[in-house]
């Protein structure tokens, strides 16, 4: 898309998940896009598993990115604080971790157009431009720019300063254990299953497997039978209390 001068010119402020999604589908709409991330050195994993949507994997194949790592199951087996296997019922999904997200995405995003440790100062909107005040960039002029600098976005509390988080009904707790050190039994018992359990306290706990540390997705704990669709390095445990969100 362009406009009388050429392709718009968008600057993209954050370059984790947000960024790269913007920056890739915008990019493949036509515009001259520049994403600038704060952090100047190597991004830090940050959470534990993600599930994987569909929408995802759309924007992936649609701009050409390589393939997602993730691990997989085929059932969901629901148990209940009272003992036993559970429930199980088929029910194929897909999980991946915020770190290998943000590697196929990195990695489908031009280089060169992707700055690290250009943090978005300041900006001005003037007669037809945005100006984008950019730590190590000076201003950078462009047709629109999109803050993607997360939750707590500095430049979406400069246009909405009324806004403020509110308590949302439940507290997460979320926390992953190296496949290596686990017990070969408990991760036996949790392989090919998205598991939840209800909770005494009537929250829930989920457990499903992830994508290790560098989105490995090698079997740490291999042995005859393991289902070959859930290569899973690192078990992903969620709980949930007073209250319930997405997964
Ligand atoms: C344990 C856990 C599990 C999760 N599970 C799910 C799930 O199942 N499904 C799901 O959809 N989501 C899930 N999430 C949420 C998911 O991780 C976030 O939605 C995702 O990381 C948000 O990406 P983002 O790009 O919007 O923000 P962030 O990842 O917070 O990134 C914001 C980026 O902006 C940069 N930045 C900030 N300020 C500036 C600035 N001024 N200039 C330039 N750069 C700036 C930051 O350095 C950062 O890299 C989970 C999160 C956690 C912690």
């Amino acid at each position: 898309m362009s406009g009388a001068e050429g392709p718009f010119r968008i600057a993209v402020a954050g370059g984790s998940i947000g960024g790269l999604c913007a920056g890739l589908a915008l990019r493949g709409a036509g515009f001259d896009v520049q994403v600038y991330e704060r952090v100047a050195g190597p991004m830090e994993t940050r959470g534990a598993g993600i599930v994987v949507q569909g929408e995802l994997i759309d924007l992936l194949r649609t701009h050409g990115a390589g393939a997602l790592p993730t691990t997989r199951c085929r059932v969901r087996r629901y148990l209940s604080p009272e003992g036993g296997d559970g429930e199980v019922q088929r029910a194929p999904q897909d999980f991946a971790s915020w770190e290998a997200i943000y590697r196929t995405l990195a990695a489908a995003f031009p280089a060169d157009r992707y700055h690290r440790g250009a943090a978005l100062t300041d900006f001005d909107n003037g007669e037809g431009v945005v100006q984008a005040h950019i730590d190590g960039h000076g201003v950078v002029e462009g047709d629109v720019l999109v803050a993607a600098d997360g939750a707590q976005s500095p430049t979406r509390r400069r246009f909405l300063p009324e806004l403020s988080a509110t308590y949302a009904g439940y507290i997460a707790w979320r926390g992953t254990l190296d496949e290596a050190g686990a017990p070969p039994d408990l991760v036996r018992f949790f392989d090919d299953a998205f598991t939840f359990s209800e909770a005494r306290s009537a929250g829930h706990i989920l457990v499903y497997f992830i994508p290790g540390d560098g989105a490995d997705t090698t079997p740490a704990t291999p042995y005859p039978g393991r289902s070959r669709r859930a290569p899973a390095p690192r078990l992903a445990s969620v709980r949930r209390y007073a209250g319930l969100g997405h997964p």
